[in-house]
């Protein structure tokens, strides 16, 4: 069941995120490098309009008059008094300053021209396109194109038509710039752009699959958390990478931690007495047996059991045997906090067990704890209670902790049979005198 859930949400968040992501990418690339270009072309048109305009109004200052072919045979190119048929100075000037190419046409011909062939000949005598002269030449418009074709190069051009003073249109001035010079200009600006983009789509998209992946690791340790404990597991710990997140699961994690600390202390205390239980009792004298075999150090246990409690209940009641319960279990466990820890063992049964301690030292402090409790003056309704304990202690000989709980009970069975209020010690010399007995 556990495991047909896993990974769910990272493959429902992983996709939710990444997928817009690279959608607005792709957007930004496409989009962008569209806009970019477009404003590159703009820019050429309005630089092939701006020349356009300057050198018409160059030719006209520096020849000025209309645009004339004279002469029988072979026609000559006037403009004003001036032939300026083979006159390229100030389109060279014009190509010089600007890098543009600059052609004049008389009607459909190439008269002028900077563009020149591989042999180094200048582009003359051909004749403009027909849909050209359509555009420019019979209606009197100025035409931008972007892949205007001329000797096998693609041209962005700017075709502007060439009036006499009559307002007739004789000719056309031809400004352009070799697309591929275009073209380059905006891949070099715009390739380091996108892979600028690029970067920081795969920056983010790495980011966001990180934190992802983050997030349902710290989700998977809460989950395995929560499963050990409602597994019975009350010893699952949850990883302090959880505790200390600064975030709202973080907070979920101590939340639950204190839920299970809560439900801890349901399942180990006693009710009545605070102590802890049976069962707890129980783990923990395996753990402090375990922990006084790795250290090699004494440890005992003892059992305690109230002296005539059944007359206590019969004679005030059981509330009043209650209240004595709480009181004696209070008085053990102050006494006890410096050795070890006591647990209630049963109805008005106490378990003791003290580490680090030998039997003198533990035989010192039981004596001390059962005066304590007989001189305990336990008030209930108007009235005082006195009550006294019997205690049989041993030390740990490594039998384990049923037979040192056997054996405890036995000293304490010993204690009640020898007059009660007292502690009743596993001497080795008993052991010994019963040996040779
Ligand atoms: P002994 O000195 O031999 O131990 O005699 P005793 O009367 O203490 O022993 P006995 O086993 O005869 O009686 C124990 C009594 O403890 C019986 C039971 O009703 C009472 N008892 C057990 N648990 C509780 C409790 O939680 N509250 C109260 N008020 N009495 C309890
Ligand atoms: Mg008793
Ligand atoms: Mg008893």
């Amino acid at each position: 069941m556990q495991s047909s859930r896993r990974g769910k949400i990272s493959h429902t968040l992983q996709p939710i995120s990444i997928i817009p992501l690279l959608i607005l990418g792709c957007l930004i690339v496409v989009l962008g490098s569209h806009t970019f270009t477009q404003a590159m072309y703009d820019e050429v048109e309005l630089e092939l309009q701006y020349v356009a305009s300057n050198t018409i109004t160059l030719l006209d200052t520096v020849y000025p008059g209309d645009y004339e072919l004279r002469g029988d045979q072979a026609l000559r190119l006037y403009k004003g008094e001036t032939d300026i048929t083979y006159d390229y100075s100030l389109i060279d000037r014009i190509h010089d300053n600007t890098g543009l190419d600059v052609t004049l046409f008389y009607q459909d011909t190439r008269i002028l021209t900077t563009i020149r062939s591989s042999d180094n000949q200048r582009f003359i005598g051909t004749r403009a396109a027909e849909t050209i002269l359509n555009d420019v030449l019979y209606t009197g418009n100025a035409q931008f194109y972007n892949n205007a074709l001329v000797n096998t190069q693609t041209y962005f051009s700017y075709y502007v038509p060439l009036t006499n003073s009559d307002g007739s249109n004789v000719g056309m001035l031809f400004i352009e710039k070799p697309r591929a010079e275009v073209d380059q200009t905006v891949q070099s600006c715009l390739y380091p752009l996108l892979l600028a983009i690029c970067i920081t789509i795969v920056i983010m998209l790495f980011g966001i699959s990180r934190y992802t992946k983050n997030l349902v690791n710290v989700l998977v340790k809460i989950r395995n958390y929560v499963s050990a404990v409602s597994a019975g597991n009350l010893d699952a710990a949850l990883p302090e990478s959880v505790l200390k997140r600064n975030d709202e699961l973080g907070e979920i994690g101590l939340s639950i931690q204190s839920m299970h600390r809560s439900l801890r202390t349901m399942v180990d205390q006693d009710g009545l007495t605070g102590l802890y239980n049976r069962r707890c009792a129980n783990r923990k004298l395996e753990l402090a047996l375990q922990k006084s075999a790795q250290s090699n150090t004494p440890l005992c246990v003892a059992l305690a059991d109230i002296d005539f409690f059944k007359k206590i209940n019969d004679t005030y009641g059981h509330a009043c045997g209650d209240v004595v319960l709480k009181q004696v279990a209070l008085t053990l466990k102050s006494h006890l906090r410096k050795y070890g820890f006591v647990a209630r063992w049963g109805g008005e049964e106490f378990l003791m067990v003290l580490e680090q301690s030998d039997l003198p030292e533990s035989e010192q402090v039981l004596e001390n704890l059962r005066n304590a409790i007989a001189n305990l003056a336990i008030p209930f309704e108007g009235q005082t209670i006195h009550v006294t304990i019997t205690i049989g202690v041993t030390e740990n000989d490594g039998s384990g902790p049923d037979n040192l709980l056997c054996i405890a009970d036995s000293l304490l069975y010993e204690g009640k049979t020898a007059g009660r209020n007292r502690v009743v010690v596993n001497k080795v010399t008993d052991i010994a005198e019963n040996l040779t007995e």
